[in-house]
């Protein structure tokens, strides 16, 4: 079974977040804990907490199918000490938020070298902030998206991903979410070469790894990385993908978040490919 959402608005409240889910027809949802270009935020009230978790239930929406993602601000592989430690503590105030919501993945993407130091060692440095993070928090897993390698983001090519995993210490919670436009971005070939993209991520990272997809259409041609999403079928993918994807029972049981541009096309999108399945 397929668990299909958005990452919608939590605007006036997380609990507002499994709202908008619901009148989507989402089954899975995205959402920010917090706003995502700042710093710091209040600690999440408790009554929003409660409320939160209560609107869960009653959409039948499922922590499994959660996926909130970080704020864009916290780069987990700086180069520098006080922009590392800066976003290693915001990291960890996400997290904790995810606890307190009783979540249980957290999407973020890796990190950058800002030109200043290897590809390497930025991603040693992400490994470090993840394992860092885990030994204060329990019960998250500290999801790593593929990125389309926009300026100097680490991440967009597989084996960055599992360079990353291979040095985590607690490996039950750390994973992947793939978006599919920064994978066509990135210069993995989903158009002409599905069966062999996705082989190639299962024997670099393996699909037991993977927590999520950012289901995506691209505006940006293969290898361009960069990083621009498309509403489902208006962009560079095409409805075959969508078509290919919707039947491939790989991706069952993980939460599907949309990104797509245009929120007022998610409701039919996800109808859309609903019957595709
Ligand atoms: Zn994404
Ligand atoms: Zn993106």
């Amino acid at each position: 079974m397929k668990f299909i959402g958005a990452h919608v608005s939590a605007s006036g409240g997380v609990e507002q977040a499994p709202v908008n889910a619901n009148g989507i027809g989402a089954n899975a949802f995205a959402l920010f804990t917090k706003n995502q270009r700042q710093w710091v935020a209040k600690p999440i009230p408790e009554d929003s907490v409660n409320q939160f978790k209560e609107n869960c239930k009653t959409y039948h929406l499922d922590a499994a199918y959660i996926l909130p993602h970080d704020s864009y601000l916290i780069n987990l592989g700086h180069p520098e000490e006080e922009g590392l430690e800066k976003s290693r503590a915001a990291f960890l105030d996400e997290m904790q938020r995810c606890e307190q919501l009783g979540l249980r993945l957290l999407n973020f993407h890796p990190g950058s070298h800002l030109n200043k130091i290897s590809v390497e060692v930025c991603l040693d440095k992400v490994a470090e902030s993840i394992n860092l993070t885990l030994d204060k928090t329990a019960g998250v897993t500290a999801v790593i998206e593929n990125t389309a390698g926009q300026g100097s983001n680490v991440g967009n090519e597989f084996w960055q991903l599992k360079y990353i995993i291979d040095r985590v210490k607690d490996q039950s919670r750390v994973g992947v979410c793939l978006d599919t436009c920064h994978t066509y971005s990135a210069g993995y070939d989903l158009v002409n070469e599905y069966d062999k993209v996705f082989d190639e991520f299962d024997s670099t990272v393996g699909f037991s790894y993977l927590k999520g997809i950012h289901l995506n259409d691209t505006k940006k041609a293969l290898g361009s990385r960069v990083d621009r999403h498309d509403s489902i079928g208006k962009g560079l993918l095409g409805l075959d993908f969508f078509k290919r994807f919707m039947q491939d029972s790989r991706f069952d049981g993980i939460p599907i978040i949309l990104e797509t541009p245009d929120d007022t096309l998610w409701a039919e999108e996800i109808k859309l490919l609903r019957s595709f399945e």
